[in-house]
C-alpha cells in the first residue's frame, strides 16, 4: 500500500570487541563462563580502583573505524555517563561522548541489485553494563558483573535508512565487516552484536524529519524488520487518524515484531556527562593509524569480487562462500593449495573446490562465533582434488573417497590406494573392457551403427560398470566411439 509518509531510520550498533580482557582492567572479557568470577575493583566500581584503557581493545576499534572507511581521531575523549541502575556498579559508564575516536564512514549496502550508501555519523568506544537477570519465580533480580567493563564501539549511523529491508541490509553488511576484520564475533544471541533503531516518519518529500522513537533491544534480523515495520506501521495509522507520534522509548514485544511503550520522554535520561578525570584523552599517532590500516584484512566485498576473477566462480558461489571469514579461508587455502600442486587451471580449481565445499563440506561445518569446525582440512581436501585434477580418480570415486574421509578422518591417498580406487586410464585395459561390451550387446551395436547414437550412454554406463567406476570417463567415451566406428 502506496502512503503519503516515508520513514527515517538511524541505528545504534553496540558491537563487543573480542579482547581477552576487559576495557579498563585486567579482568577476563569472555562469555558464557559462571557468574561474576570475571570481575576485578575497577569493574565493580570499588572505591579507589582506577582504568587503564585496555591497548587491545584501542586497536580492535580503529580497526573496526578503518574498515568502515571512517576518520580516526588521533585525539579523543572518555566521559562519564551518569545513570543509576544495579547493572552500573559505579553509578556511571565510561563512554565517549564529546569527542568519539572515529566520525564519518560508510557501510554500503546491495538490493535488489543497487548499491546504497549508509553514512555512519560516529563511533565510540565504551564500556558494557552487568547483566540484570530477573527471576520471576523469586520475582527478585540477579545481577551478573562478568559483563561490566566490556569493550564495545558503538556504531551510529546517520538517519539515512528509508526502510525495514534496508535496516536489515545495513546491519548484515556491518556485522560481515567486524566478522571480517576479526574484531567481534557477531553474535545477536549471546548479546555481542546489539541494536537500537531511531524511526520516524514524515510526509513524503517533506525535509524535516518527524517526531523518534526508539526501539531498544533488537536481538534478531528477523526482528529488526518485523518491529520496524510495526513500528512505521503505527506511526502512519497515528498520524492518519490526526494523532500525534510521542517521543519515546519502545520495546519489542517478544514473537510478534510489536512495540511496546518502554518509557516515554519524561522519564528520558539526564546523563550528565562530564569528562572522566580519572583518563587523560586518548592520543593516537598518525603512524599507529596508518600501520593498522595498512594490516587491515580484505573485506569479504572485496574477496567476492577477486574470487569471481581468479578464481572462475560465480556471484552466489562467492556469496555463500563468504558467508564466515573461517569459510572463506577455508575455500581460499584449499584452492591454493590445488591450483599449486596439480595440473589444474586456477579458474578449473576454483569451481570445483567451490562445488565440493558447497555440495559436502558445508553440510558438516558447524560455525560458533568466529570459529568453525570442517569435517577435514583444507590439506585433507586438497589431497583428494589434486588426484582429481592428475586424473588419478574420476569425479565419481572422488565424492565417495570424500564421504570415506569425512568418515574415517583417513588420507584420500591412502583411500585410493587400499581400496584400489585409482582410476584406470590404461587404454589396452579400458579398450579390453569396452570391447567385452560391445561383444555382449550386439543389438544395441546394431542399432547404434543404424544411428541410434544416444545409445552411446548405455555402453558408457555398462564399461564403467564393468570397471567399478574407475575407468576413465573420458577415455572410455573415445574408446567406444573408436570401436563402434570401426567397421
Ligand atoms: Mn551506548
Amino acid at each position: 500500500m502506496a502512503t503519503n509518509y516515508e520513514p527515517t531510520i538511524g541505528l545504534e550498533v553496540h558491537a563487543q570487541l573480542l579482547t581477552k580482557t576487559k576495557l579498563f582492567c585486567p579482568a577476563p572479557a569472555n562469555f558464557g563462563t559462571e557468574p561474576n568470577v570475571n570481575i576485578s575493583p575497577v569493574c565493580l566500581g570499588l572505591p579507589g580502583a582506577l582504568p587503564v584503557p585496555n591497548a587491545a581493545a584501542v586497536k580492535m576499534a580503529v580497526q573496526a573505524a578503518l574498515a568502515l572507511g571512517c576518520t580516526v581521531q588521533l585525539k579523543s575523549r572518555f566521559d562519564r555517563k551518569h545513570y543509576f541502575y544495579p547493572d552500573l556498579p559505579k553509578g556511571y559508564q565510561i563512554s565517549q561522548y564529546e569527542f568519539p575516536y572515529a566520525t564519518s564512514g560508510k557501510v554500503s549496502i546491495e538490493l535488489d541489485g543497487k548499491t546504497k550508501d549508509i553514512g555512519l555519523e560516529r563511533i565510540h568506544m565504551e564500556e558494557d553494563a552487568a547483566k540484570n537477570i530477573h527471576a520471576s519465580n523469586t520475582q527478585s533480580t540477579l545481577v551478573d558483573y562478568n559483563r561490566a567493563g566490556v569493550p564495545l564501539v558503538e556504531i551510529v549511523s546517520k538517519p539515512e535508512i528509508q526502510s525495514a529491508e534496508e535496516a536489515e541490509a545495513y546491519l548484515r553488511k556491518l556485522r560481515e565487516v567486524l566478522l571480517f576484520v576479526g574484531v567481534n564475533d557477531g553474535n545477536l544471541e549471546e548479546g555481542s552484536f546489539r541494536c537500537d533503531a531511531n524511526v520516524s516518519i514524515k510526509p513524503v518529500g517533506d525535509k524535516e524529519l518527524g517526531t523518534r522513537v526508539e526501539l531498544k533491544n533488537i536481538n534478531s534480523f528477523r526482528f529488526v524488520r518485523k518491529a520496524l515495520e510495526y513500528e512505521i506501521a503505527r506511526q502512519e495509522a497515528l498520524v492518519s487518524g490526526g494523532g500525534k507520534v510521542e517521543m519515546e522509548t519502545r520495546t519489542r514485544s517478544d514473537g510478534q515484531g510489536k512495540t511496546l511503550p518502554m518509557r516515554s520522554k519524561e522519564q528520558a535520561h539526564d546523563y550528565r556527562y562530564f569528562p572522566d578525570p580519572d583518563l587523560p584523552a586518548l592520543v593516537l599517532s598518525q603512524q599507529y593509524v596508518e600501520d593498522i590500516k595498512s594490516t587491515l584484512p580484505e573485506l569479504a566485498s572485496a574477496k567476492r569480487i577477486r574470487w569471481q576473477q581468479e578464481w572462475g566462480i560465480t556471484a552466489y558461489d562467492a556469496a555463500v562462500l563468504t558467508s564466515h571469514p573461517a569459510i572463506a579461508n577455508y575455500f581460499e587455502t584449499t584452492s591454493k593449495i590445488v591450483a599449486n600442486q596439480s595440473e589444474g587451471k586456477a579458474t578449473a580449481v576454483g569451481k570445483k573446490v567451490a562445488n565440493f565445499v558447497q555440495g559436502e563440506v558445508l553440510r558438516h561445518t558447524r560455525t560458533s562465533g568466529l570459529h568453525a569446525d570442517f569435517p577435514l582440512s583444507p590439506e585433507q581436501l586438497a589431497e583428494l582434488l589434486i588426484m582429481l585434477f592428475d586424473e588419478a580418480i574420476n569425479g565419481k570415486t572422488a565424492k565417495d573417497v570424500l564421504a570415506e574421509v569425512i568418515a574415517t578422518g583417513k588420507g584420500a591417498a591412502a583411500i585410493v590406494k587400499d581400496k584400489g580406487l585409482a582410476q584406470v586410464t590404461d587404454t589396452a585395459a579400458i579398450e579390453e573392457q569396452v570391447r567385452a561390451v560391445l561383444k555382449a550387446h550386439p543389438g544395441e551395436v546394431a542399432k547404434y551403427r543404424e544411428g541410434k547414437t544416444n545409445l552411446m550412454g548405455f555402453f558408457v554406463g555398462k564399461v564403467m560398470q564393468a570397471s567399478q567406476g574407475k575407468a576413465n570417463p573420458k577415455a572410455v567415451n573415445e574408446t567406444i566411439q573408436k570401436l563402434l566406428n570401426e567397421v
